[in-house]
């Protein structure tokens, strides 16, 4: 079994930022299901075909087709997997329990209001996939990645009527994990307001003491 780490919180929570970093400090897998869904879109496959409408829509992808993915993209590779974007639903995290050894939960906090601010302005570079926020945290130059000097785009489900469908469907399906994975002594709550330093101090600091 495969050790793996998880992040857990809504949209904008920052935990994608911050599943790379722990990622590349320790050697593991970074896994976004969300990356995985919209690569098979963009190379046209037929989980792309199948999957396109859904999350234009903000809605969650059939389990089969990211039980799937999680498994081709796991097949022998590494040590350990940091997810993001799963589980999203119970059904899922019963799955990642029997699937791997699950060492460490980590749950962002973040309001709903300041979840819904943060995406609104967010865009993504089409290269790299670094995120940038218009107001937040905009690029040096208007329109282009600082990392890479990709362009700029704003995400299809970061429009209004996808973001609130999937900020609801986080409320639906997944905040209760926050509970399941607490019953089980697992989860380590931070505050997604800390900067994305700070956070990664302590999780750096959490790490270590384990
Ligand atoms: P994200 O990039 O994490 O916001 O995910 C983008 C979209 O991919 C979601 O709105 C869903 O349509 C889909 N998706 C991502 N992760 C999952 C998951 N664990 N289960 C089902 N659908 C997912």
């Amino acid at each position: 079994m495969k050790d793996a780490i998880v992040f857990l919180g809504i949209q904008g929570s920052g935990k994608g930022t911050q599943a790379e970093l722990l990622a590349q400090h320790i050697g593991f897998l970074h896994v976004n299901i969300g990356d995985l869904l919209r690569e098979q879109v963009s190379l046209g496959t037929e989980i792309g075909a199948e999957v396109k409408s859904i999350i234009q829509k903000g809605e969650l992808a059939p389990d089969e087709v990211v039980f799937g993915l999680i498994d081709t993209r796991l097949e022998a590779c590494c040590d350990g997997v940091v997810f993001d974007g799963f589980p999203r639903t119970l059904f899922q995290a019963e799955f990642l329990m029997h699937h791997y050894r699950v060492t460490r939960v980590y749950y962002l906090d973040l309001k709903k209001s300041e979840a819904i601010q943060r995406i609104q302005g967010r865009i993504v570079c089409s290269q790299c996939g670094t995120n940038f926020h218009l107001r937040n945290h905009p690029p040096q130059k208007k329109g282009i990645c600082d990392l890479c000097g990709g362009k700029l785009f704003t995400r299809g489900d970061d429009s209004p009527s996808a973001i609130q469908k999937r900020v609801a469907a986080f409320y639906e399906e997944t905040f209760i994990l926050k509970s399941f994975f607490e019953n089980k002594g697992m989860l380590i709550t931070l505050p997604a307001t800390k900067s994305i330093k700070e956070l990664e101090t302590m999780i750096l600091e959490d790490i270590k003491l384990g």
